[in-house]
Formats: C-alpha cells, sequence, structure tokens
C-alpha cells in the first residue's frame, strides 16, 4: 500500500543517531540545546523540544498560563490533541468555523466568537498552510488574548516572508515521521516572549529550577532544586534530538520536493470533474504536508474505498474535534461548524512526502481519472 504519508531517513540520518548512540549521552545532553538553536534558526524564535506535538501543545498552554474558567478558541478541523491538551489545563474549548479555502480559523469568525473568558485563539495551519496571521493578530491584540499556533503541519512555512514560529505567542511542532520532519516521536514549542519560554523550558522537566538566582532557598545547598509551578516529564532524548538536526539540514530539499509533488498533482489533476483542489494564498510559501482535495456530488467514501483497493493509501483529516463521541457527550452538539462539516463531509488526503516518485504519483493520478473521469 502507497502511504499517504512517511519519513524520509537517509544514510546520513543513521550516522547523525549511531554517533551519539556510542556516546555519553542518551538523554538529555548537547543535542538537546543543539536542536533548540537549529530549529530557533528556521523558526525565528526560542524553541523547547519535548516528546511529542501532543505535549508541544500542553507545553505551550501551560507556558501561557491556561487553566480552569479559561476559554481557548480553536477550529475543529485538527487533530483532536489540539482541544484534549487545552481540557487537560482544566480549559473550556470553544470551536470556531474555518475559511473553507484554506480549512485554517477564519478570523471574522474568531473575532465574532472572543469574549472576556477567552484567553487564547488557536491557529492551525491546516496542510501547512499558514492562517491568516496578520488579522489573526489585530483579533488578540483588541481582546489581550494569546495567539498560539498548532503549526504540526508547517514547519518551514512562509507567511509574508516570515517563518511560521515567528508569528504567533507560541507556536508548536510535531515531529511524528508522517510530518514534514521526524524524530521519530519528537516535538517543540517555540516561544516569541522570554517569560513564555522560561515557563516551557521549566514545563519540560517536572518544573525543577536549579538555577540559584531563581530559587525561593538559595542557601539550602549546592544539591537543591526546587518546583515553583508543577510541570511533568516532556524531554526529548539526546540520539533523537541527533535525528532532529540532520533532518532539519534536509528541510529545504524536502520543502522542494513536496512543492514539485504539489505543482505535479495541480497539472495531474487540472479537469477532472467533481474534485476540488487546494488553494493557495498569494502571501504565503507553504511547505505542503498534505495534498488535501475534496470530492464533491457525495462520492468521497467511495473514491476512498476504491482508492485503497487499488492499493493508494488515502486518508480523510480530519473528522470535526467536536463530532468524537467525548465531545459529544459532553454536550457539543452537530452544525456548530458548517464548513468544518461540509469540509469533512468531502475531503481526502493523497499521498504526499519527500520520497514519493514520479511513478508512483502518476499511478496515484490516473487512478483517480479512472474513477471520476
Ligand atoms: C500530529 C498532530 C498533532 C500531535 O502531534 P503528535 O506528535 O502526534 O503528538 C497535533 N496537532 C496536529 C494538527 C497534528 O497534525
Amino acid at each position: 500500500m502507497l502511504p499517504y504519508g512517511r519519513q524520509s531517513i537517509d544514510q546520513s540520518d543513521i550516522d547523525a543517531v549511531t554517533a551519539v548512540l556510542s556516546g555519553d549521552w542518551l538523554t538529555t545532553g548537547p543535542q538537546v540545546t543543539a536542536f533548540e538553536a537549529d530549529l530557533a534558526a528556521v523558526t525565528g524564535a526560542a524553541c523547547t523540544v519535548v516528546s511529542n506535538g501532543t505535549a508541544a501543545l500542553h507545553t505551550a498552554y501551560a507556558a501561557a498560563g491556561i487553566g480552569p474558567g479559561d476559554v481557548v478558541l480553536m477550529p475543529p478541523m485538527t487533530f483532536v490533541a489540539t482541544a484534549a491538551t487545552a481540557i487537560a489545563r482544566g480549559a473550556t474549548v470553544r470551536f470556531c468555523d474555518i475559511d473553507p479555502r484554506t480549512a485554517t480559523i477564519d478570523p471574522n469568525a474568531a473575532a465574532a466568537l472572543v469574549d472576556d473568558a477567552t484567553r487564547a485563539v488557536v491557529c492551525v495551519d491546516y496542510a501547512g498552510h499558514p492562517g491568516d496571521y496578520d488579522r489573526l493578530r489585530e483579533v488578540t491584540d483588541a481582546h489581550d488574548v494569546t495567539l498560539v499556533s498548532d503549526a504540526a503541519h508547517a514547519i518551514g512555512s512562509l507567511y509574508k516572508g516570515r517563518p511560521v514560529g515567528s508569528l504567533a505567542d507560541l507556536t508548536t511542532f510535531s515531529f511524528f515521521p508522517t510530518k514534514n520532519l521526524t524524530t521519530a516521536e519528537g516535538g517543540a514549542v517555540a516561544a516569541l516572549d522570554a517569560s513564555h519560554h522560561t515557563r516551557a523550558q521549566r514545563f519540560r522537566t517536572h518544573g525543577l529550577i536549579r538555577d540559584p538566582r531563581q530559587l525561593r532557598d538559595s542557601d539550602e545547598g549546592g544539591w537543591h532544586q526546587e518546583v515553583a509551578e508543577l510541570g511533568l516529564n516532556y524531554r526529548l532524548p539526546d540520539v533523537l534530538c541527533a535525528l532532529g538536526r540532520s533532518q532539519l539540514s534536509r528541510l529545504d530539499s524536502f520543502k522542494a520536493r513536496r512543492a514539485r509533488l504539489f505543482e505535479r498533482y495541480g497539472v495531474g489533476l487540472a479537469g477532472l470533474p467533481g474534485v476540488g483542489l487546494p488553494a493557495r494564498h498569494g502571501d504565503v510559501d507553504p511547505l505542503w504536508h498534505l495534498y488535501a482535495i475534496r470530492v464533491h456530488d457525495g462520492r468521497r467514501r467511495e473514491v476512498y474505498e476504491r482508492m485503497r483497493a487499488a492499493g493508494i493509501g488515502v486518508q480523510v483529516n480530519y473528522l470535526p474535534v467536536y463530532w468524537h463521541p467525548v465531545f459529544a457527550d459532553a454536550g457539543y452538539r452537530r452544525g456548530l461548524c458548517p464548513e468544518a462539516e461540509a469540509f469533512y463531509g468531502e475531503q481526502l488526503s493523497l499521498p504526499l512526502y519527500a520520497d514519493l516518485g514520479d511513478a508512483d504519483q502518476d499511478r496515484v493520478i490516473e487512478t483517480l481519472w479512472t474513477i471520476l473521469g
């Protein structure tokens, strides 16, 4: 089965990992700080690496001080973790509809929903296409709320020439194998504000403070470390940070290959009846994570099944978050975000990854023409 997404691992990645495996550190060591510095150069903000993208969201919400009584506004067209981690902080999630052209949060809808209880607005850079950050910033500035970006899809993407990571107060990344780069499991939090960054660094390691100048009991002894705000163990091991650094050095080639495949899909599928192809705003330069088409006329399920039967591992991203039974049981009703629900009803992700060859991609295109042409 041709997958919809998969990692690209070459000899340089393998060499980077084996070099660290036989060294002194397996977990927190010099590769962690080096990977964080490399990420800062790509994202334009101070970075904290963590054990996965879900941990990154949890850490970002904690760094923003989100807790019980706070409302976090987010689009439902995302992976359930965007909401689950806000709820894990004790917050209430409110869903905001999407702009159907990009499947990212609609800034006008967000402006209409933000109120005094809102503590954060989350933008999910769906498929790698950045949301409209300038418009979202107007909304969050007017209400003094934190702008968070779930950029699990979008490391390496640009918005008006600025890198994802430098656009929101806090930005999270995932390095799961299907994403734009991988550390097997891994993630990161980029923070523009120094106090957010310090809080994220502490949250990753139990909230522990070691710096003598920051201690409340500075006279306890050389062994002393203390916790002022609770954290968890969300560390990313040195071995995986070495893989991350190697992968990051290949990011430009990943971006170029994915852009080329995106373009080839556009040419190969032009004129195919009954489908909508992904749109791109003129002011963004995405590192495309998904190739998300819309299959009209109620034929998405049929196309999904016939593609899978042909050995092509298409995928659907995503079930609107509040359609999951756990949200339905909590009182969220269908119909809340009509654009997101309509998008879900037609969405299909075609195979897209750096190592996808032209011949395999041509087979995807030909199979779609056979079904719908
Ligand atoms: C993958 C993903 C996550 C979770 O990342 P993990 O590394 O799998 O924990 C969160 N949000 C979105 C939009 C994702 O695609």
